[in-house]
């Protein structure tokens, strides 16, 4: 999985992560205040180390340093991967109808690509749905008619 889709995956389905995930990327996420964004095993260490406030985002719990051992890219990679794994049902990729890139969020309506906009597209789609409604009531009346007359 590419990087990009991994931290959409994290970032709007952070409620999918367990407890454990949580807490090593929360760990991952103070090691990258404390270090001006490393987070590796040595930036880990420095930060634990340290004086800086984010500090207190570290956890000490083996099984969460398993976690993040390899630093927060590759935790976010195995993490959205995982949860791909076991709910992709719930995960739904906003993908640019023009070239096919993922958008930077699931209600984004322009491609940071290529500078599509389906703002309109999205109110047209509308439009017609809602013009689909009403003739399908305007059928519905026509279709009653001739039972009316006879
Ligand atoms: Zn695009």
């Amino acid at each position: 999985m590419d990087a990009e889709k991994a931290r959409y995956i994290v970032r709007y389905y952070c409620q999918l992560m367990t407890t454990p995930e949580r807490l090593a990327h929360r760990h991952l996420m103070g090691t990258g205040k404390a270090t001006h964004g490393r987070t590796d095993a040595v930036a880990q260490r420095e930060t634990e180390k340290s004086s800086h406030i984010a500090r207190e985002l570290l956890s000490n719990d083996p099984k969460i340093l398993q976690l993040a051992s390899e630093g927060l890219d590759a935790f976010i990679v195995r993490t959205a991967q995982r949860i791909l794994d076991e709910h992709g049902g719930e995960v739904a990729f906003n993908y640019c109808p023009r070239c096919g890139a993922l958008a930077k969020t699931p209600k984004a309506r322009q491609c940071r690509v290529c500078r599509h906009d389906w703002h309109s597209a999205a109110q047209t789609t509308q439009r017609i749905k809602n013009i689909e409604y009403r003739s399908g009531q305007a059928s519905l009346i026509s279709r009653r008619r001739p039972l009316v007359t006879s």
